[in-house]
């Protein structure tokens, strides 16, 4: 049998975002159930693909350890009637939607990008374009496994140690190793979208546009030029019938290399004027991979940013009674002297009962902005103030500069869920993040 558990040499890690970067000790581990994956008392965190842009899978101290989940990807089972699948924590969205659309299944809630792995997935309790229909991925998740102890693991469910399930789900890790997941997954009648595609003047303009198409289609995403005065594109899709995509032929996507040459405003805005014109308005069919993951055709963009990397902020506000939330996000980003290189704009639905989960009613917008010392921290911050106000909150899987003072301004849960990590003995399980905001110490409250 090969050694299930190795660890590494220490090396640097960083989330997507490539800051910070945080000498870590990554434990591999083929078989998340074996004891010794939590062997030694340190704190511990689990990480999967390292998709999170900040510091939520990396160790709350130097040389910590991380519990490397990414070998154990195995299929435990298909319910190919019923569409429902059992699978270890480690299995990567890609290879599920690769097996599982030729099936007619796809899997009902996909974040932006395919490497991401299913455990990643359900302690971020990720959102997708469908976020106002299908809700975020926990409402699909049936039932998860947690080890939680070096000699216990715990199954858990919405009506099973329901107050673990819901600590786990969009937890960030700190409730323990999720070993494998049970999922709902979704009937669909091919593998292409029926994809419409709308160009809006500004901000205003794509928030109506995008709120109407919430209620005509399942998926929506509107993206927004700032360096062109909030010019954007709404994508707004559905999937499309076996009639309907009878002649179409599907061409693999072609991974394209990050272009070598220095980031500059101006190279971007150049950019997004090439990308803008390049989306014609119309109605057309797309391969899903394309619509959900086209971020994925570029191999690696995320050193595009350089040595001093970037962050993304994510925040979700409510529309507002005026239906402006989002302009006034974009306002505010703008009177704090924001630079975005991708802004995206969704809208979103319910809130879940995930108990640290971000998504809420409302609409949710990103900022990539490339990380300049001091100035990114200050900019973080003003704008988490605003948003505090507005009743919004920030992604913790987006997150790396959030104090711990906003942080529980924004999250009303916190000390729900830290009564669930007292109550099951959980404090070992902790992160970067999780030391940063100060959720480790709030234990006992
Ligand atoms: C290009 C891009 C687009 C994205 N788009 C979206 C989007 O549209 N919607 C969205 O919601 N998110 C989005 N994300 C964020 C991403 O979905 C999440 O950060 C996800 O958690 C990453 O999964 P991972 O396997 O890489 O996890 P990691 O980044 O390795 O870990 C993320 C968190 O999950 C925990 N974790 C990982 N595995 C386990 C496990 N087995 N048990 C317990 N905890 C675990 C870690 O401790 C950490 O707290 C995007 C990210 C990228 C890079």
């Amino acid at each position: 049998m090969s050694d299930a558990v190795g660890e590494q040499p220490s090396t640097l890690l960083s989330g997507w975002g490539n800051v910070p970067r945080i000498l870590s000790t990554e434990r591999m581990c083929e078989e998340l159930e074996r004891d010794d994956v939590l062997s030694g008392n340190g704190p511990t965190i689990a990480r999967g693909l390292g998709r999170s842009y900040g510091d939520a899978a990396l160790p709350a101290v130097e040389r910590g350890v991380l519990v490397s989940t990414r070998l154990a990807d195995r299929w435990i089972e298909l319910d190919s009637e019923r569409g429902i699948l059992q699978a270890e924590a480690g299995v990567a969205l890609r290879r599920l939607t690769e097996t599982l659309l030729p099936r007619g299944w796809y899997v009902p809630v996909c974040p932006g990008t395919q490497d991401v792995t299913l455990g990643g997935m359900v302690a971020a309790d990720v959102h997708g374009k469908n976020h106002h229909v299908a809700g975020s991925l926990g409402r699909w998740v049936r039932s998860l496994r947690v080890r939680i102890a070096s000699d216990r693991v715990v199954d858990c469910s919405p009506v099973h140690h329901a107050d673990l399930f819901w600590s786990t789900v969009g937890g960030m890790g700190l409730t323990g190793i999720v070993t494998s997941v049970e999922l709902q997954l979704e009937r669909v009648p091919s593998p292409w979208i029926w994809q419409r595609t709308i160009r809006c003047r500004d901000v205003a303009e794509l928030s109506t546009d995008l709120r109407r198409a919430s209620t005509e289609f399942p998926f929506t995403v509107g993206w927004v030029d700032l360096f062109a005065g909030g010019r954007s594109v709404l994508f707004a899709g559905r999937w499309a019938s076996l009639a309907e995509s009878r002649n179409m032929r599907f061409v693999p996507a072609r991974v394209r290399r990050t272009p070598r040459v220095p980031l500059s405003n101006t190279l971007i805005s150049i950019a997004n004027i090439g990308y803008r014109l390049s989306k014609r308005p119309g109605a057309r069919l797309v391969a899903a991979d394309r619509f959900f993951f086209p971020l994925d055709s570029i191999a690696n963009w995320n050193r595009f940013y350089g040595e001093s990397g970037f962050t993304q902020y994510q925040c979700v506000v409510p529309w507002g009674a005026d239906g402006l939330g989002a302009c006034r996000v974009v306002d505010a980003f703008r009177e704090f002297g924001g630079i975005s290189y991708l802004t995206v704009i969704k809208d979103m639905g319910e809130q879940g009962d995930g108990l640290l989960s971000f998504p809420r009613p409302g609409v949710t917008v990103t900022f990539d902005i490339p990380v300049r010392t001091g100035e990114t921290e200050r900019l973080v911050r003003e704008m988490n103030e605003r948003v505090i106000e507005w009743g919004g909150t920030v992604y913790l899987a987006k997150d790396a500069f959030t104090t711990p003072e906003q942080f529980r301004r924004m999250e009303p849960r916190l000390s729900e869920f830290s009564k669930v990590r007292q109550a099951w003995d959980l404090g070992r399980f902790q992160s970067a993040l999780s030391r940063r905001l100060g959720i480790d110490t709030m234990e006992g409250v």
